[in-house]
């Protein structure tokens, strides 16, 4: 998701472009890319290009109880700062920005949104994924997902404060 800015770092303060985002970006390092949709709008400020983003995506999560993989609907909008490193019109060397953590572009006027994208959707993915709020998730004893009905394990089972309680009855 790489956008060539050397033109819009040559215009004046205030000056904008809008693009529309369809790209496939690998979030979590598995190879399995995700497909971004949305939009960004980009603006020359004085220091820097502000980039703001509307974006959505379908992540293939985990489900952290019965183990089945899902897609996960995404939607997120960021506000990015990215920083130049060489001056557009003179082809100076730039010092680097305040905060180390900030986005540049780089020495061929790229800007490039992924890592701000992968950031943000890692940002939205629940740490402990479900497939639906109800997952029943799998038997401890015999492994069957239990959203495709029940085992026979289950039945067999009685919590031993009830039985203790059934006897004193
Ligand atoms: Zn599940
Ligand atoms: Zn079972």
């Amino acid at each position: 998701m790489q956008i060539n800015v050397s033109q819009l770092l040559r215009e004046s303060i205030g000056a904008t472009r809008d693009y529309r985002i369809n790209e496939v970006v690998d979030i979590s390092g598995n190879n399995e890319g995700s497909q971004v949709e949305g939009e960004c709008h980009l603006l020359r400020t004085q220091r820097s290009i502000l980039t703001t983003c509307s974006l959505s995506t379908d992540v293939k999560l985990t489900c952290s109880r019965c183990l089945n993989s899902f897609s996960y609907p995404l939607k997120m909008k960021f506000e990015e700062e990215y920083f130049p490193t060489v001056d557009a019109a003179t082809g100076v060397s730039l010092p680097p920005p305040e905060e180390a953590s900030t986005f540049t572009i780089d020495e061929h006027h790229i800007l490039d949104l992924t890592e701000a994208i992968r950031q943000y959707l890692l940002l939205d993915i629940p740490m402990k994924p479900l497939c639906k709020i109800d997952c029943a998730g799998l038997c401890q004893k015999c492994g069957k997902n239990l959203n495709e009905g029940n085992c026979d394990c289950v039945k067999q089972e009685i919590d031993p404060r009830w039985s203790e309680l059934t006897r004193l009855l």
